[in-house]
């Protein structure tokens, strides 16, 4: 559910008309709801109500807006961060450092000594080599990094190649075979404090078996890590659950997801952690577009040629992904219609034939489903400017964050003197 309705045939987010968005702030812009933040945010906190004390970290890389983080910081979310730039985000949104969980498979050594000196509370570790350093660094500070071996369990997530993360093939975490050595070595380490283990095997799961695959694997590999001696409390079942994008998708309902993890882990004795993030974010953002001009095309259906683009939103182009088009003032027919923006990319494309509502130049329409990996990951390319972002809260709304300009981007590069 998410809080972008037609009312009196005008898209609203909330109870704020769009057109007043795209006249105050232009376009193309990112709008987000944080009614539907929020209740996002509460349905997956129910989810797991059968757990005890489950630790809720906002994935901060499917939106890192700073406005964003507030909203979940006030619903007791904390974060999981995989640079150190999320991670002064996630701190300046008032996320307390101890319920900041830090992920990624490249973190410099630089980054771990502003955690530790920040009071992170738990270094995910990808490999032994990083966990070494780790070690080595908390005790060159004199301190005691928590952290937790992330491991790969080699199970196919059935999501999109490049946002699977936990076949073997993939560069996170360790193999599963190797853990319980990789474990053994880095708990005996000082200045290391290993607690439990984590995973995470991918994003936008449509289906609830391989995460139910891997956590089994995981307490296979929690009771081994214990026989062995080790004292195991935490266990970090990552984020991965799917949204929906268009009509007949059928991603799992949190509460079935929380059932799952109830039943799978009800014996582990642990603090289950959480990563969750496009299922918060995905349904709770928009991006608002103007149609620059519609010029035909080679079939029945014309290019509509929309000012939003790859660099903007760069989903469909990454990973073929679909993202309902709307117009902001519908009339109820439909038109066939190729969907692409201005970059000088064939990729540049967001529907091909596809069923649209009627739009001509100038009229305004929305890309749904672009809260998670939308703003995050756009770029500069073709020196376009970066997408400014609004928040929608009932009937007022703020930019919280602005358009870079080309010409603001263009001031941060110099010609040196020996090139003049
Ligand atoms: N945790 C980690 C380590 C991730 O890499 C990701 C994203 O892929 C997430 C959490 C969030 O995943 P999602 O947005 O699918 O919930």
């Amino acid at each position: 559910m998410n809080h972008f309705d037609l009312i009196n045939g005008v898209l609203h987010a909330e109870d704020v008309a769009l057109p007043d968005i795209a006249a105050a702030v232009g376009t193309p812009v990112y709008v987000y709801s944080r009614a539907t933040l929020e209740r996002h945010a509460q349905v997956f906190r129910n989810a797991l109500s059968g757990l005890d004390n489950p630790h809720l970290a906002f994935a901060v890389k499917s939106n890192p807006n700073l406005a964003v983080l507030k909203v979940l910081a006030k619903q007791g979310y904390g974060a999981d961060v995989v640079s150190g730039g999320e991670m002064d985000r996630a701190l300046a949104a008032g996320m307390a450092a101890q319920d900041i969980v830090f992920s990624g498979v490249g973190k410099t050594a630089e980054e771990i000594l502003r955690a530790l000196k920040a009071g992170i509370g738990q270094f995910n570790i990808e490999s032994e080599e990083e966990g070494a350093e780790l070690a080595m660094l908390a005790g060159s500070l004199g301190l005691t990094a928590y952290a937790v071996l992330r491991i790969n369990p080699d199970v196919d997530a059935g999501t999109h190649g490049k946002i699977s993360t936990g076949k073997a093939d993939n560069k996170f975490g360790v193999g599963i075979d190797r853990a319980p050595e990789i474990y053994a070595r880095l708990s005996a380490l000082p200045n290391l404090h290993m607690r439990g283990v984590a995973l995470h095997i991918g994003s936008q799961l449509t289906s609830l078996e391989p995460l139910e695959t891997a956590f089994n694997k995981v307490g296979v590999l929690v009771q081994a890590l214990r026989d062995q001696g080790h004292i195991i409390t935490h266990v970090d079942l990552g984020g991965g659950l799917g949204v929906r994008y268009r009509a007949d998708d059928n991603p799992p309902e949190p509460a079935e997801y929380g059932d799952m993890v109830a039943r799978v882990t009800k014996d582990w004795g642990v603090r289950l952690m959480f990563e969750p993030g496009r299922v918060i974010a995905g349904n709770a953002g928009i991006l608002l577009t103007r149609v620059i001009r519609v010029k035909p095309g080679s079939g029945n259906a014309p290019f509509v040629i929309v000012d939003a683009a790859m660099n903007d939103l760069a989903r469909p182009a990454l990973y073929d992904a679909w993202h309902d088009f709307e117009a902001v003032a519908p009339n109820g027919q439909k038109m066939l219609a190729n969907i692409v923006g201005p970059v000088c990319e064939t990729g540049d494309t967001f529907a091909m034939g596809r069923e649209i509502d009627p739009v001509q130049a100038n009229d305004l329409a929305i890309f749904r489903t672009a809260g998670a990996y939308g703003a995050t990951m756009a770029s500069t390319y073709n020196s376009r400017g970066l997408v400014p972002e609004v928040l929608v809260d009932g009937d007022k709304f703020a930019v919280v964050a602005e358009r870079i300009s080309p010409e603001t981007i263009l001031a941060a590069e110099h010609v040196p003197d020996w090139l003049k």
